[in-house]
């Protein structure tokens, strides 16, 4: 495998920071993840402008121009040869002696890109079996909608979910209501078949495939509302799901332990991944 340090590529197994970096030693970074697949970028424009917005609220540069950066991940992809899987990128605010504050000399943003392969017949396995869900208490920052590397919270609530059996956790807030997940967004779908999801203020990650959801919600006359909605209500509703560019539309079976309708996924996840698929192929921006 190859990969992408500041300005060379070079075999993975060597592919090292400095110990000064500011994403190392104060999680001073930001990052973002693009699925490929059957050789897309999917929503490549929608991840390169979420991360200008995650640079320019932590004041930091762009490591390269925009379109540099996107021959890079393309060169990343080509050289391992993925047809299908994931392209990381991150971007730390660079190499200084370590100190709180930013740098005073001017420093260039250090760049790290990765690319893997992943079997899409297993995430389709998954989807098929749907996840198991826990909640844990919201215990990070107020802005989360900034897609930053200090991810401690998500990386406990991830282990805690593991530990119970589950695959995800949700962050509820102390009155109850669902935030997101460690690394998707949450949506129910209601009685009345409406698709719920806490709406994109501070207190979320603004997915790109929650976006990209809504979209195919629109073209399928599907009704979405961007409001709160509680731990109870999510257990009662019709269907539970996730979205997020590494598991797609993935359904929710359970929460807490207890079953979401019948315990199996619901039949408008199921459409809503199918019609994913359809339309990022069909994108501009790949
Ligand atoms: N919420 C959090 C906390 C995440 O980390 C992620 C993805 O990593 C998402 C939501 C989903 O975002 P996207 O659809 O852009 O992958």
């Amino acid at each position: 495998r190859i990969a992408y340090v500041n300005g060379r590529y070079v075999r993975h197994a060597d592919a090292v920071v400095h110990v000064e970096d500011r994403g190392y030693q104060l999680a001073d970074g930001v990052y973002e993840v693009c699925e490929i697949a059957r050789g897309f970028i999917i929503d490549m424009k929608g991840h390169l402008d979420r991360l200008d917005r995650s640079l320019s609220e932590l004041r930091m540069g762009w490591p390269l121009e925009r379109s540099a950066l996107e021959l890079v991940m393309r060169e990343v992809i080509r050289r391992n040869h993925v047809r299908n899987g994931l392209v990381y990128l991150q971007v730390t605010r660079g190499v200084s002696p370590r100190d709180h504050a930013f740098p005073t000399k001017p420093v260039r943003p250090a760049l790290v890109v990765t690319a893997k392969r992943t079997d899409p017949r297993v995430s389709a396995r998954k989807a098929e079996k749907g996840m198991a869900v826990i909640t844990v208490p919201e215990n990070r920052w107020e802005r989360v909608d900034i897609k930053t590397i200090g991810l401690l919270p998500n990386v406990l609530a991830r282990q805690a979910a593991v530990d119970a059996g589950a695959q995800e956790a949700w962050f509820v807030d102390p009155d109850g209501t669902v935030k997101e997940g460690a690394s998707t967004n949450a949506w129910i779908v209601s009685k009345d078949g409406v698709l719920v999801t806490h709406p994109a203020d501070f207190g979320i990650l603004r997915g790109i495939t929650r976006a990209t959801v809504m979209r195919i919600a629109a073209e399928h006359d599907l009704k979405v509302e961007e409001r709160h909605f509680t731990v109870e209500e999510a257990q009662a509703a019709r269907e539970a799901f996730v979205t997020s560019a590494t598991s797609v539309v993935t359904p929710v079976i359970s929460i807490d332990g207890k079953a979401i309708a019948n315990g199996h996924p619901g039949s408008i996840a199921r459409s809503l991944r199918e019609a994913f698929f359809a339309i990022a192929e069909k994108s501009p921006t790949c």
